[in-house]
């Protein structure tokens, strides 16, 4: 099992919920999304979020697994009261790539970018830190039963299971490839 606090399902039905909220913010200030969306979570650690036009205005977005474990984790662990701003904006970006021309970053996502700052004042930017989607950098010490630390640029990687700690011989930092060890 991937997750140790809940299932993938889990997760996904958690998305659900939370782009249907996503949905109606865009609408009720004119933003029109595609009617045609899946929704997936992506496991890939440096992806927050994706989306794909796979046909006629039909599309997949991916959200990441961390946005959600964190949430939930908050939520289930009850002594962090700290949001996480980065799921709602995440889910957001990605909708706003669903609406007419606007699968890149260009001139139509921009100005519905614009838009949902002016009305609500969350920020959505082109990429994003760990720390402005609002996961702490001890998240991984905090939350998670192993982790690994880079020693040249002190990047952490969690993992839940013990099988999927990367042998550290072998593995080296995906940021700067630098050496890794062992914390937790
Ligand atoms: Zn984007
Ligand atoms: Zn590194």
């Amino acid at each position: 099992m991937k997750f140790q606090y809940g299932t993938y399902n889990n997760y996904k039905a958690r998305l659900i919920v939370y782009a249907d909220i996503c949905k109606k913010m865009l609408s009720d200030i004119g933003i029109e999304t595609a009617k045609n969306i899946d929704f997936e979570i992506e496991m890939q650690e440096n992806l927050w979020g994706l989306t794909t036009l796979c046909g006629n205005d039909a599309y997949v977005i991916s959200i990441n697994y961390i946005l959600l474990d964190f949430s939930y984790m908050n939520e289930f662990v009850k002594k962090d009261k700290r949001k996480c701003p980065g799921l709602l904006n995440t889910i957001i970006h990605e909708l706003l790539h669903t609406c007419k021309n606007s699968m890149d970053h260009g001139t139509e996502w921009t100005k519905n970018v614009k838009k949902v700052y002016e009305k609500y004042g969350i920020e959505i930017h082109e990429t994003d830190s760990n720390k402005r989607k609002g996961i702490p950098n001890d998240f991984y010490i905090d939350y998670l039963p192993y982790a690994l630390k880079c020693k040249k640029c002190g990047a952490l990687f969690g993992y839940y299971n013990e099988n999927e700690i990367p042998n550290i011989k072998k593995n080296y930092c995906g940021a700067c490839a630098g050496k890794l060890i062992r914390i937790k």
